[in-house]
């Protein structure tokens, strides 16, 4: 079976599975140039796709310091990787395979640490954000009660 996966050019670990995936890297007919970029899946909702983020450093001239960006990318997720939200993969740029899809997952490197902690606190903090403004509409109505 590992044979008959496709050597792609890029040192990486072959998925165990098969597939019959057209665009797939290692089953199918695309070829894997350009950048490779490691990354967190952050959604899977799609089919056969996976949006990726990482952080970035952006240099502000002006304070010369640097500020956070994330970067968010959307990458073919062939049947046989099938990575999960949480995965931290290793991408590749391909020919656009849609209008916004030009990369493809070529290797899983497994879960992050952490990564469910980091979204629910992250919701927790928008949670709060809403609570604080219901409560600062509560003290603007009770405000405008007594006057
Ligand atoms: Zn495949």
């Amino acid at each position: 079976m590992e044979e008959k996966n496709k050597n792609i050019g890029i040192k990486v670990k072959l998925p165990k599975k098969k597939c019959k995936d057209q665009s797939c890297p290692f089953h199918g007919s695309l070829k894997c140039r350009g950048k490779i970029f490691t990354a967190v899946i952050i959604s899977n909702k799609m089919q056969k796709t996976g949006i990726v983020e990482f952080a970035r450093q952006y240099y502000i001239p002006k304070f010369e310091r640097f500020e956070k960006r994330r970067t968010r990318i959307k990458a073919h997720n062939p049947e046989c990787i099938n990575a999960k939200e949480g995965d931290i993969v290793r991408i590749s740029e391909c020919r656009p395979l849609s209008k916004t899809k030009n990369f493809v997952i070529i290797e899983n490197l497994g879960k992050e640490k952490g990564f469910k902690e980091r979204i629910e606190a992250l919701e927790e903090s928008k949670t709060r954000k809403e609570k604080k403004e219901e409560v600062k509409e509560e003290d603007a109505s009770s405000k405008s009660e007594s006057n």
